[in-house]
């Protein structure tokens, strides 16, 4: 690892400290002199997701459900096409490291949802991506729709076909709430 302060990668180590789950290195940076440690640890096959204050926490595939199907609200979501979904994810994102930023997580799996289902897709991305502004969101949202032109054959449908966005009682809840910035 290079120094933090100037990325110089010349250091001298000064100590290090080994358990069971991780290394422990003290530097010390031979071009600017800043001490620092890097961690080595012993990771199973947890995957973290990063934060936006920065703090880790395992990736919950219960979680990832759960939000999705609270996006789908008062659709006929088929909860295996759900757990496909989520398991797609997971595959996806486990072979890019052991992490992943949050942000970026959710648009692994916004870019999953909208060749799938768009009304939940909308209702995700408004959850999740409430540091966008409003025009990024409708541009992004443009742009999807634009671009649904072809589904694999394959994709599994992710809400039974005939099910149209309900107009009847969903509207009040299906508003798309964004933090004015
Ligand atoms: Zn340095």
């Amino acid at each position: 690892m290079n120094c933090p302060n100037c990325e110089s990668p010349q250091n001298k180590l000064q100590d290090i400290t080994v358990s069971t789950t991780s290394v422990q290195r003290e530097k010390l940076c031979l071009q600017c002199g800043l001490e620092f440690i890097t961690i080595e640890e012993f990771i199973s096959d947890t995957f973290l997701v990063r934060k936006k204050d920065g703090r880790k926490e395992r990736f919950n595939k219960e979680k990832l459900f759960n939000s999705l199907a609270h996006a789908a609200h008062k659709k006929h979501a088929v909860p295996e096409a759900l757990t496909k979904l989520v398991t797609e994810v997971e595959d996806h994102v486990v072979t890019q490291g052991n992490e992943i930023e949050s942000r970026l997580l959710a648009e692994v799996v916004m870019n999953r949802l909208k060749r799938v289902d768009m009304v939940t897709y909308i209702r995700y991305a408004a959850s999740y991506r409430a540091f966008v502004s409003a025009d990024e969101l409708l541009d992004d949202i443009r742009t999807t729709l634009d671009n649904v032109t072809y589904v694999p054959p394959e994709q599994p449908l992710l809400f039974d076909v005939d099910v149209v966005p309900n107009t009847e009682s969903t509207n009040s809840k299906t508003v798309i709430r964004l933090q004015s910035s």
